[in-house]
């Protein structure tokens, strides 16, 4: 297992990340969503890992939604920082999650990413892949 460490700038986001493939083996997104593009994101997962988002500071968290709202996209309102994607399933701190690889310490040992279309999917669609793709995650608010 790799046990892999991260979060925002300033440090508000924490990110704890336990995962069976090596930062050198992995296959980054790039998701070409108007989001994501704007980000230039690079999302790791693994169905098997597990993710922990630890917020410090709830209010100076945006859990920014867009579409069909299905999940959060987490930025730092201090830094700045987008870090991760996180759907909420099924409740508000369980669920999975997608990562910026650009957001862990390791983010220097991954590859470049691929770019991701997901444009045919519906909500139902979008729901499934990430339970399928993304990492079990938690998040839990400190403060
Ligand atoms: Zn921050």
């Amino acid at each position: 297992m790799h046990n892999l460490k991260g979060g925002c700038h300033c440090g508000n986001i924490s990110v704890d990340y336990s995962t069976s493939i090596a930062p050198e083996d992995s296959a980054p997104r790039a998701c070409q969503c108007s989001f994501c593009r704007k980000h230039q994101s690079r999302a790791v997962s693994d169905p098997t890992g597990s993710l922990k988002f630890t917020i410090h500071k709830q209010s100076e968290v945006n859990r920014y939604t867009f579409g069909i709202g299905s999940c959060q996209f987490l930025v730092c309102c201090r830094c700045g920082v987008y870090v991760g994607a996180f759907m909420p399933d099924p409740d508000d701190t369980t669920g999975y999650a997608t990562l910026m690889a650009n957001a862990l310490d390791a983010q220097g040992r991954y590859p470049q990413a691929t770019p991701t279309v997901y444009d045919g999917e519906d909500g139902v669609g979008k729901k499934d892949r990430r339970r399928r793709v993304w990492t079990p995650a938690v998040l839990e608010t400190i403060n």
